[in-house]
């Protein structure tokens, strides 16, 4: 059996599961608490600002101890400085005035951690790889080095930074935005590999209470038909007020069949859920798009508050009918890295939007056709 095959396999297994909390599981796999729905976590960074961890051992006691059967795992795309001025060290990037700067080597720690599980493990993370900066129009060099690397290791790309208040802000160089550019080789990338591509890219501002930004994401969405897109926390961020967010969003994911959700951070407790109230809209948001829509804890490396995150979602999920709260607890993600259409790459360089000519490779003399 091949790996994309017992991948398969235990997506399915997954799945059904989630249907049926009732049916036999393999040991390695968690029930859900309370006989509730088995899920499925769909953005999960497992290394914080600064790099640091509690392993990929620690998360998976916690996603069993939570019912969460499968993970998305990512490194940070972003590594905070800590300044010569600074007496305490930073350890999250809003700690103080120091800028973040892109770091690839985040990648090389998650692979380097997958590869090191149990294969029974393994088959429950699904690595996507991240760390490159998003306006450099070489960022798919880095991709392409990452699939080089690791080839059997990556299902996905992102949570790619784009705008983010704040992060912008405290980040070095151009601002990034989902429609840059530099974007375009790596949208075509994933598009021939079935990949998803994750991105975090605010809709709008913490002033204006207008989507300014929505036509950034738009514009990719457009361009890229055949990416398959996630809009990470559905284009919201910390302080945000867009009261017509749930229009706006729905309008998007009606013109482009290609945007997929995820209601992790904030979002839940800012919109969908504020106080613990569940916002009918967003209901009804999601029962339009059953298929698009997923949950993630967005945690950084560090699981304590894991279940809670995950958990945080039951009083939302109670309130959609059976067959979307699966697919949106569970199914949906396996759907996009497990049981996905995804075939190996074809030998198709005309759907590559930038041709890369030729590059040296560190790991031969040789000169390597791309
Ligand atoms: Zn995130």
């Amino acid at each position: 059996m091949t790996r994309r095959e017992m991948l398969q396999a235990m997506g399915m297994v997954a799945a059904a599961a989630a249907v049926s909390p009732g049916t036999a599981l393999s040991k390695s796999m968690p029930k859900a608490p309370g006989g509730g729905l088995l899920k499925s976590d769909a953005h999960c960074h497992v290394v914080d600002f600064i790099q640091g961890s509690e392993g990929l051992k620690s998360l998976i006691g916690h996603m069993n101890k939570a019912g969460v059967a499968h993970c998305q795992i990512m490194g940070l795309p972003v590594t905070k400085k800590w300044d010569r001025v600074d007496r305490k060290p930073p350890t999250y990037y809003l700690d103080n005035d120091s800028r973040v700067y892109f770091y690839g080597s985040t990648d090389v720690d998650v692979a380097r951690a997958y590869q090191a599980l149990p294969e029974s493990e393994r088959g429950r993370l699904h690595p996507f790889l991240c760390g490159f900066n998003p306006t450099d129009q070489y960022a798919i060099n880095h991709v392409r080095r990452m699939f080089d690397w690791f080839p059997e290791v990556w299902q996905g790309i992102g949570e790619i930074m784009l705008r983010h208040d704040d992060l912008t802000a405290l980040t070095l160089g151009e601002t990034a935005t989902a429609d840059h550019p530099a974007l375009d080789s790596v949208y075509a990338f994933a598009a021939r590999r079935n990949l998803p591509v994750q991105l975090h890219s605010n809709v709008g501002n913490k002033r204006l209470g207008e989507p300014v930004y929505l036509y950034e994401v738009e514009n990719a969405l457009a361009k890229h038909p055949e990416t398959t897109i996630i809009l990470a926390h559905a284009g919201v961020s910390r302080s945000f007020s867009i009261p017509t967010i749930t229009a706006d969003i729905k309008g998007l994911m009606t013109r482009r069949p290609n945007l997929w959700i995820d209601l992790s951070w904030v979002v839940y407790e800012e919109c969908v859920a504020p106080g613990g109230h569940v916002d009918e809209r967003w209901v009804d948001l999601v029962e339009t798009f059953p298929r698009r829509v997923m949950i993630g804890t967005d945690m950084i490396g560090h699981w304590s508050e894991y279940a809670a995150a995950i958990g945080k979602y039951d009083p939302f999920l109670a309130k959609l009918g059976p067959e979307t709260a699966m697919r949106v607890a569970s199914r949906n993600f396996l759907d996009l890295v497990g049981a996905t259409k995804r075939t190996p790459a074809t030998a198709d360089p005309g759907k590559e939007e930038q041709p890369l000519q030729q590059r040296l490779s560190l790991l031969s003399s040789d000169v390597v056709e791309v």
